[in-house]
């Protein structure tokens, strides 16, 4: 070995022995007769000193040493001085007086600061393009580190829970149902292609028919989706599938396996055990979004009803076409400046809102209770008639030096417009406890929604998703009622995962599979392998996936996934680094039957 000892673990406990310590230079200080070398591992920092007249050598080659080269240093260690210890260090009681130091390989100074204050805020694409330089910092090494410990984690809790971890294929049959399928032409078999699995769900509903019973797996998932500032095109999933067991039974299980985790590798409080339960339309009628932030309250609060014949006509409209209105209260904001109130209208006009209403509650109740309208500031008040105004200070359940912020308008307006109202209220006030973990599990949502652009009803999780017992009847009646046997897992209003109890008869699969619009030959071209297997004894079965990408972000309070892959993608799908996807030469496409539509490529360089 070229090294003894790591550079994160030497103690007091250490001082007198002889030690070979080898890393990257940190950081170098030139005292003059006496030089400063932070050498920097994987596992820590670690202060050498060398004293040109003790080791001239030495001395010698550490003047030359630069930052990121790589170096080996012997000596020994020795108990800092009383008042030069150095609390920010694991280290830092201990120095390594030099013997020898010797320069392993050189380097080119870095595109950017590895250490210090400026390597706060590189740009990220030429963080990405030096991904391995970018890796060296101890902030996304420690990304990485949690990383591989809750995939371990994971892994140890399903073996003692009697899984099986079963790898599935990445080349797998393109059957499009929801995202866009990568994929892979085949030179064999000309004219044919493989597609790269979405996720591997078929195969693990097949694995129930074989019998497994309980199968996970840490399964790499592409999808070729518009991509968005925090998605990838291929990302890691905990993926498993269990035999025999209802929605509870999963439920429970990953409530288990989070409890296990958080408490592993997280210093935060779990917010509320169990975790609490919400069915769909309650998360949309109280927060406006199907993956709720429960880490504070706000909840919105809806006057619809009370305002269907208001003075005030934007109320009115919106109440009397099938639309909504909504609200929330922002505590404490009933001051704010009127640039403040005027910013939260064009936040919702984001939404696709036209405003937001704001009534600030400046004075004090009436002996009755009552809000007279002089106890609000406000340019709706004068629209609206005492039981209007009553209305809404009950239901927002507002006080006095509270601010009201209300929206009228389309239901899916409204709804995203005060989700998001809400989350800027949370921020803004302060109401947002970092140091708690909020899981919520929502149920119950719908089975299908209907596509409005393609005419059809499309399924809402995917097309495996069982309807609830009582609701299958409707099917065919009343799509739109059906409810799933499905659920998400929230942690502090992250998806972190989702999954269902799934259709285990061929009968009602191809029902399911009718429904959404295929016909006989479609069922049969994409689906026949799973109507087929259904039909030799499948066992009532159920799963879930959970994305490892967005859990690690969290734990990590990582600002973006990104910073928890050690080799991501940018937000347009490029790798900067391998300059990937790249052009293939003329005889590889060849060999693989393919032409590039040149015509095509114009086009796009023109548009
Ligand atoms: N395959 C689903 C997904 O990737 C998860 C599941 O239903 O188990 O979202």
């Amino acid at each position: 070995m070229l090294k003894t000892h790591n550079c994160g673990e030497l103690r007091s406990g250490d001082a007198g022995k002889e030690v070979t310590l080898a890393g990257w230079l940190n950081r170098r200080r030139d005292h003059g007769g006496l030089i400063f070398l932070d050498l920097r591992d994987r596992f820590g920092i670690t202060q050498v000193t060398v004293n040109s007249e003790e080791q001239p050598a030495a001395h010698r080659n550490a003047s030359e040493a630069r930052g990121e080269f790589v170096v080996q240093v012997k000596g020994r260690v020795h108990q800092r001085p009383p008042g030069f210890e150095n609390p920010d260090l694991a280290t830092g009681m201990i120095e390594v007086l030099a013997d020898e130091v010797t320069i392993l390989t050189e380097s080119r100074t870095p595109p950017f600061y590895l250490s210090g204050s400026k390597s706060d805020d590189v740009d990220e694409a030429l963080r990405l393009k030096y991904r391995y330089l970018d890796l060296r910092r101890p902030r996304l090494a420690q990304n990485i580190i949690l990383r591989h410990n809750i995939v371990r984690y994971i892994r140890e809790f399903f073996y003692a829970h009697d899984f099986l971890e079963i790898e599935t294929p990445i080349l797998l049959k393109s059957t499009p149902e929801g995202a866009r399928d990568f994929v892979v032409p085949s030179r064999v078999h000309a004219g044919k292609f493989y597609a790269l699995p979405q996720s591997p769900q078929q195969m693990k509903q097949l694995l129930m028919v074989a019998g497994m019973e309980r199968y996970f797996q840490i399964a790499r998932c592409f999808r070729d989706e518009d991509l968005r500032a925090d998605r990838q095109p291929e990302f890691t999933q905990l993926d498993l599938e269990m035999s025999f067991v209802d929605v509870d039974d999963i439920r429970a299980l990953i409530e288990a396996l989070m409890i296990d985790l958080s408490g592993k590798v997280s210093p935060k409080r779990i917010q509320q055990l169990p975790f609490p339960v919400i069915s769909y339309d309650e998360a949309m009628e109280k927060y406006g979004i199907d993956r709720p932030d429960l880490r504070f309250g706000c909840q919105l609060f809806n006057i619809t009803d009370a305002v269907a014949e208001s003075g005030f006509s934007v109320f009115q409209n919106a109440a009397t076409s099938g639309g909504q209105v909504k609200g929330v209260v922002y505590p404490g904001g009933a001051d704010l400046s009127r640039r403040e109130l005027d910013g939260f209208g064009d936040f919702v006009k984001q939404y696709g809102a036209k405003g937001a209403a704001w009534i600030g509650v400046t004075g004090a109740p009436g002996a009755d209770g009552r809000y007279p309208a002089d106890a609000l500031r406000s340019q709706i008040t004068k629209f609206l008639s005492q039981a209007e105004i009553d209305a809404i200070m009950q239901r927002s359940g507002a006080k006095q030096g509270d601010l009201i912020l209300i929206v009228a308008d389309k239901s899916s307006v409204v709804a995203q417009s005060l989700a998001n109202l809400r989350l800027d209220i949370g921020k803004r006030a302060n109401l947002i406890d970092p140091d708690v973990l909020a899981f919520c599990w929502v149920l119950d949502f719908p089975l299908l929604e209907y596509n409005e652009d393609e005419k059809r009803w499309e399924a809402v999780h995917h097309p495996f998703t069982s309807a609830k017992d009582e609701d299958w009847d409707r099917l065919e009646s009343h799509p739109g009622e059906v409810k799933a046997k499905a659920y998400d897992i929230i942690l502090n209003g992250w998806e972190i995962g989702g999954g269902s109890i799934r259709i285990h008869r061929s009968d009602n699969q191809a029902r399911l599979f009718k429904r959404i619009g295929l016909s006989e030959e479609e069922i049969d071209a994409r689906f026949g392998h799973i109507i087929e297997a259904f039909q030799y004894g499948a066992p009532p079965h159920g799963g879930i996936a959970l994305g490892i990408e967005r859990v690690v972000a969290l734990y990590a309070d990582a600002p973006s996934i990104r910073d928890v892959m050690a080799f991501p993608k940018t937000a347009m799908g490029t790798d900067l680094m391998l300059e990937a996807p790249s052009p293939v030469d003329e005889r590889q496409l060849a060999e693989l039957h393919i032409r590039v539509r040149e015509e095509d490529l114009k086009k796009l360089t023109e548009s």
